[in-house]
């Protein structure tokens, strides 16, 4: 066949082409080559017929690949010679419509920050959207939150009420336009618009008088509630304490960090020390809140984080942001943006609602008539030797799916309880849900059974089985059992579900097990204890408990977590230390309570057993006079992380007896140091040390016994930076293959995965 010969090709392309202005640009290529044919969205990617002389068919082929729109992520690409004359062909190229067949899905993107095109047009007075902020384009803006049903298109979208004005119009049905089936496109003629309140039922201002309102305000050292993509934002000056400290107090919340925003890069690095990896995920479409080290000089309020070393950044992501933040003489360089919300209720998307519950907690109102469908708050991200680790896993990430390394039946996993999501499966994947939050009240379950029935309709998804948590009292449990007359259950472990999480990121088959480091504060045990330091030999299929820290009578259960220091007097009693008052947790505890704590010990009455790693780090916070009450969960160990002393080399040393870690030894250590008057941060890094040094011999331990060689760790603990950080030096010294999370969290966030695989696979 010569170059010359006419063929036609049947091309199919996988990977994320989907509203990410593919069909454009493979319209404009076969146009501009001459090539005919046509080209749609199918339920697994992209399919393309093209006809035309061989050279020019390879040519394309070629520049599908290298010339792809900077959103799209090709998989694969599979051509096909086809039968010319069995094809419908016509003389011209077209973009056919798609649907989506019965049972058949279409993704959906999730929300993208607003791409440097449109930016461009924001701040160039010549635009006809100059400062508009609703500005996007194929390549950015909203989507997840603003879709109510699919196919995704404007009727079926929170835009559907705003008609285009025939220049927008024009855009969007013209496939050389970058606005080209936009659906979110919009102008100041025909868009949303942004209103100004000082009061709920004040005035209002509109346009750019509101948003220099806004600003205003801001300056002033005022509480803004101002409505972004997936929810509201509480915003204020976060260089100055003054309007920190108000947020604070009518938030109620004492000192749990708040996340900050800023107007670009530059600024961000004024304040905190930014890596290469850091940049990245601070610049890329997902935006989401980086956590960073802050530089000593920062001229940020040490109320925005108090005793913590790292701040949580993020660049603008909407127009509407990048307008409220432009920087200006008097304007604060930077400013707190916490979701707008009571503590643990999830971030309010209504102008009515933000106007009624949140005027408690704002001064004045930026709001907007352009919908929130799906509530998504913001996602967090911390960098692990040059890649992401992800804390939280919610906008501009979900609802995009975790690709499973094999097919599964279709599960609902419903998660934990703290920082609840759920994930559906079907195929090869696992769509987990943004980030519900605390499932404690009943406005976040609602939250959570509104999301899983949109999520299941969206996804096509009809679940053969339920995968939950063991714990009886988790509000998602009590959900699944809910659905047992219809649909069979599948309980799992906690640490079990940890571990299979992060074996299904990474792809692994479970062909062979893995060596399973779960850490974290409370999981359910088989045995009714709460787990949370414990080694399994895992896959899929099974897991075996090989190893875990000496249970600790702890009483009160749950009701210590708050208060460290009676977990110190447990730990103290359990190893034969006596309560004397020179150590910080047994002076921090009223006599009165030392008393009933002591009779609960002897009597071993509401006394729970627990091998959980984080209250072993409460424990020793505790002891080393850091902290013996908290705010916020992990509260206690995030401020011992805080104080390591990177200098020290010393560790602790761990009882290794067989499959019981005893930390007997560590807290007779901890104590005479204290009592040596061993500033805090060796203390702190000694045990930092000390704890690595125990997985690492615990690990080989097995991989003696067992001849397994992987280890994945998983479990909140491992958020820890200054204890991840010595646990991958120390096994990858050892040669063990090591798995970190990059892709779901390593708390109970990343739970759903892990029972989805599970159960699937089963
Ligand atoms: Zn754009
Ligand atoms: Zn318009
Ligand atoms: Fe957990």
């Amino acid at each position: 066949m010569s170059d010359n010969d006419l063929a036609c090709y049947r091309i199919h392309i996988t990977g994320i082409v989907q509203g990410v202005g593919f069909r454009p640009f493979v319209y404009n290529l076969a146009t501009r080559l001459g090539l005919w044919g046509w080209v749609l969205n199918s339920s697994s990617g992209v399919e393309i017929e093209a006809a035309g002389p061989v050279a020019v068919l390879n040519d394309f082929v070629r520049r599908l690949r290298d010339e792809a729109p900077p959103l799209a992520r090709i998989e694969n690409i599979t051509v096909a010679p086809c039968d010319p004359a069995a094809c419908d062909l016509r003389p011209v190229f077209r973009i056919l419509h798609s649907e989506a067949r019965p049972g058949e899905f279409l993704p959906i993107s999730p929300d993208v920050a607003i791409c440097d095109d449109c930016l461009r047009e924001l701040f160039d007075p010549r635009d006809r959207r100059y400062r508009y902020p609703f500005i996007n384009c194929t390549n950015c803006g909203p989507r997840f939150t603003i879709i109510r049903d699919i196919p995704y298109d404007r009727p079926n979208t929170t835009m559907a009420p705003f008609v285009m004005c025939p220049e927008c119009q024009a855009e969007y049905d013209d496939p050389a336009n970058r606005r080209f089936h936009a659906q979110p496109n919009a102008c100041p003629v025909c868009g949303p618009r942004i209103e100004f309140r000082s009061r709920p039922e004040g005035p209002s201002l509109y346009g750019e008088e509101a948003l220099q309102a806004a600003r205003r305000a801001l300056a002033e050292g005022l509480v803004l509630a101002v409505k972004g993509l997936g929810g509201f934002h509480l915003a204020c000056d976060a260089t100055r304490d003054e309007p920190v400290l108000r947020l604070r107090e009518r938030k109620g919340r004492v000192d749990k960090p708040f996340a900050l925003m800023a107007f670009d890069l530059a600024t961000v690095e004024r304040f905190c020390f930014v890596d290469e990896a850091d940049r990245a995920l601070l610049t890329s479409r997902q935006r989401p809140i980086v956590l960073l080290r802050r530089r000593p000089d920062a001229p940020i309020s040490p109320h925005v984080a108090p005793n913590n070393r790292y701040l949580g950044f993020m660049l603008p992501y909407t127009p509407l942001h990048y307008l409220l933040l432009e920087p200006a003489d008097g304007f604060p360089p930077a400013l707190v943006m916490t979701s707008g919300n009571y503590s643990e209720e999830p971030i309010v998307t209504t102008n009515e609602e933000a106007l009624a519950r949140l005027s408690a907690l704002a001064d004045v109102f930026l709001l907007h008539n352009r919908d929130i469908h799906a509530r998504c708050d913001d996602s967090v991200v911390r960098t692990f030797s040059g890649a992401a680790l992800p804390i939280r896993r919610s906008r501009g990430y979900a609802p995009d799916p975790v690709r499973l390394p094999f097919p599964v039946r279709q599960v609902l996993a419903v998660g934990a309880e703290l920082k609840n999501t759920f994930c559906l499966t079907r195929d090869r994947y696992a769509f987990l849900s943004q980030h519900i939050g605390d499932m404690e009240n009943y406005e976040t379950l609602r939250f959570f059974e509104d999301m899983v029935e949109q999520l299941k309709r969206t996804f096509r998804v009809e679940p053969e089985v339920v995968a939950h948590d063991m714990h009886p009292g988790y509000l998602s449990t009590r959900y699944a059992q809910a659905l047992a007359d219809r649909l069979p259950l599948f309980p799992i472990q906690h640490h079990h579900a940890h571990i299979a999480s992060c074996m299904a990121e990474h792809g692994l088959t479970g062909e062979r097990p893995v060596i399973g480091v779960a850490f974290d504060g409370t999981g359910y045990g088989t045995d009714g204890a709460i787990w949370g330091g414990e080694f399994l030999i895992a896959d899929y299929g099974s897991s075996q408990r090989v190893a875990h820290l000496r249970y600790l009578p702890l009483p009160g259960g749950d009701a210590a977590i708050r208060r460290p220091y009676r977990v110190a007097l447990a730990y103290l009693w359990a190893t034969g230390l006596p309560w004397e008052e020179d150590l910080p947790p047994v002076a921090h505890a009223p006599a009165v309570e030392r008393i009933v704590l002591e009779r609960q010990l002897a009597r071993g009455v509401g006394v729970v057993p627990t091998s959980s790693m984080g209250r072993l780090f409460d424990a020793v916070s505790a002891l080393a006079g850091v902290r013996q009450e908290v705010n916020y969960e992990a509260q206690a160990a995030i401020e011992l992380e805080m104080l390591v002393d990177e200098g020290i080399e010393e560790a602790y040393a761990f009882g290794l007896d067989g499959g019981e870690i005893d930390p007997a030894p560590v807290l007779r250590a901890v104590v005479a140091d204290v009592r040596a008057g061993i500033p805090a941060p060796v203390i702190a890094a000694k045990f930092h040390n000390g704890v690595a040094a125990m997985v690492r011999d615990v690990c080989l331990q097995l991989r003696l016994a067992t001849g397994l060689n992987e280890v994945a760790l998983s479990g909140g603990v491992f958020q820890n930076m200054a204890l991840l950080r010595r646990v991958v030096r120390l096994l990858e010294e050892a040669e063990f293959a090591v798995y970190v999370h990059r892709a779901v969290p390593p708390n109970d966030g990343g739970i759903s995965l892990g029972q989805a695989v599970i159960a699937g696979r089963a």
